[in-house]
C-alpha cells in the first residue's frame, strides 16, 4: 500500500493532492518526505481574508512536520504560492494543514498536545523524537485555539484560589468555574492583589459578572474587597477547604515551634516525622502515621491541643441550619481564644470576623462543596510539579489551561490518537 493511499484515507484536502513520498536525510537521520501539490486549476486562498485570489508568484519550498510513523519523522514538502488579492494585496496563501509560519502541521500539534496531557512535556519530546520547545509550541497552539473558541456563557458560580508559584512569596490567582455541569479553570493572573482580581473581572465583563450567583474564596483581604464590589449580586462563600487549609498552616507553625523548643531543651524527639499525622485527614493517614498519631496524642503538647481543636471544628460542617452552625462556631472560637495557642487564636479571630461569609455556605445549602476547589487545587499542584522545564509564567499558564481549562479543540475528520 502506498503512503499516499493512507494519507488520503486519514488526512485529505479539497484543493491539494499528495505527490511522491521519498526518504531523505535530515541531520543525519532518515526521514520520510511527501510532496504536496495544488490541485490543477485550484486558486490559492488569501491568508488575510480567506477568499480565493489569482496567483502572483511562488516562494521556496517549505517543510511541515507531520505525525511520525514507525520511528520515522514525516515532513510534507510544499512550494507556497503568493496570491494577488483584490482586497488585501499580495499575500502568502493559506494552507489547510498548517497555520501561518508554523513548521508543524495542525494535526501533529494536536497529536503532541494530546500526549502532553498524559505525560510530561519532556517525556512527550523523548517519545516522539522531538524537542521540548516543539512540544511547548504545540500545546501553546492548541491552548490558544481553545481560549479563542471557548464558550463563556452560563457562568454563575466561580471559585477563587491562590497558589504559590516558584520559590519565595510569589503567587498566582486562579479562577475556576464551579457550576456542577461545567468545572474548569477560567483565568490565571499574576500575584494576588486587588489589581489582579480586578483584571479578572475586567476579563469577565460587566454583564457576566452580574450573572454570578456564587463566589467561593478564602479570607484573603484583597479578594474580599474586590468580590464585594464587582460581584455584588452573588452570595460570597468562604468555603471549608480554605478554612481548613488556614488552620493546618497554624498547626504547622505550632508544631515547628514546639519541635524546635523541645529539641533545644533536650527532650526526646517526639514530634519528629509528625507533620502529616497532624495535617492530614484521619481517614487518609497511612498505618505508620496512625500509630505515630496515637503516640503523640498521649502527651499534653500544644501541637496536640491545636490538632484536637481542628478535629472539633469538623463538627461544624454537619450542621444544616446556619443559625446552629453559627452558635457552634462561636463556641469553638471562644475555646480557641482560651487555648493560649497564638497561631490558632489568630485564625479564630479571622474566622470570627468573617463568620457571616462562612455561614453563607450553609445558606447556599452546601451547594458548593470544598471538594471541587480542593480537587482542582491538587491538580494544579501536580501539573506544577511535573513542570520542570517551564519556569516562566507563560509556560505555567499554558500548562495549567491545557490540563484544567476544559478547552475545545479543533475538529479533524480522523482521530490520530
Ligand atoms: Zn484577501
Amino acid at each position: 500500500m502506498l503512503i499516499k493511499t493512507i494519507l488520503n484515507k486519514c488526512h485529505k484536502f479539497k484543493s491539494f493532492v499528495y505527490g511522491k513520498a521519498y526518504f531523505s536525510e535530515n541531520e543525519s537521520r532518515q526521514v520520510l518526505k511527501i510532496d504536496i501539490l495544488p490541485r490543477k486549476n485550484s486558486k490559492g486562498i488569501c491568508s488575510n481574508c480567506h477568499k480565493p485570489a489569482p496567483g502572483y508568484d511562488r516562494l521556496e519550498k517549505r517543510e511541515f512536520e507531520f505525525i511520525p510513523l514507525w520511528g520515522f519523522s514525516i515532513f510534507f514538502v510544499y512550494t507556497m504560492r503568493r496570491v494577488e488579492c483584490p482586497t488585501c494585496g499580495i499575500r502568502v496563501e493559506e494552507v489547510p494543514w498548517a497555520d501561518g509560519k508554523r513548521h508543524q502541521t495542525k494535526t501533529y500539534m494536536q497529536f503532541l498536545a494530546h500526549w502532553a496531557r498524559k505525560l510530561s512535556w519532556k517525556e512527550v519530546a523523548e517519545s516522539f523524537q522531538t524537542s521540548w520547545p516543539k512540544v511547548f509550541r504545540a500545546v501553546e497552539y492548541i491552548v490558544k485555539w481553545g481560549l479563542k473558541h471557548r464558550d463563556l456563557s452560563g457562568i454563575t458560580a466561580i471559585g477563587i484560589d491562590e497558589i504559590q508559584w516558584q520559590r519565595g512569596h510569589k503567587y498566582l490567582t486562579l479562577v475556576y468555574q464551579i457550576n456542577a455541569e461545567r468545572i474548569r479553570l477560567l483565568w490565571i493572573g499574576k500575584d494576588r492583589t486587588v489589581k489582579t482580581l480586578l483584571r479578572f473581572f475586567r476579563f469577565l465583563g460587566k454583564n457576566r459578572s452580574q450573572e454570578l450567583r456564587y463566589v467561593c474564596s478564602d479570607m484573603w483581604k484583597p479578594y474580599l474587597k474586590v468580590i464585594k464590589k464587582k460581584a455584588s449580586s452573588a452570595i460570597h462563600i468562604l468555603d471549608r477547604f480554605h478554612i481548613v487549609a488556614r488552620i493546618n498552616k497554624a498547626i504547622d507553625e505550632v508544631r515547628a515551634e514546639e519541635y524546635r523548643r523541645m529539641e533545644k531543651d533536650g527532650y526526646e524527639p517526639l514530634l519528629k516525622h509528625s507533620r502529616w499525622c497532624l495535617l492530614k485527614r484521619k481517614k487518609n493517614l497511612t498505618e505508620k502515621q496512625e500509630v505515630k498519631l496515637k503516640e503523640i496524642l498521649n502527651y499534653n503538647l500544644k501541637s496536640v491541643r491545636a490538632y484536637l481543636l481542628k478535629e472539633d471544628l469538623n463538627g461544624l460542617w454537619n450542621y444544616v441550619s446556619p443559625a446552629w452552625a453559627g452558635k457552634f462556631l462561636d463556641q469553638w472560637c471562644t475555646r480557641v481564644m482560651r487555648s493560649k495557642i497564638e497561631p490558632m487564636k489568630r485564625e479564630a479571630k479571622t474566622i470570627r470576623k468573617h463568620k457571616q461569609l462562612i455561614l453563607n455556605w450553609f445558606k447556599a445549602k452546601k451547594a458548593f462543596s470544598c471538594g471541587i476547589v480542593e480537587g482542582l487545587n491538587n491538580k494544579v499542584k501536580v501539573t506544577m510539579r511535573k513542570s520542570y522545564g517551564f519556569r516562566t509564567l507563560k509556560c505555567t499558564e499554558i500548562a495549567l489551561y491545557h490540563v484544567l481549562g476544559n478547552l475545545p479543540e479543533p475538529k479533524f475528520t480522523h482521530r490520530f490518537c
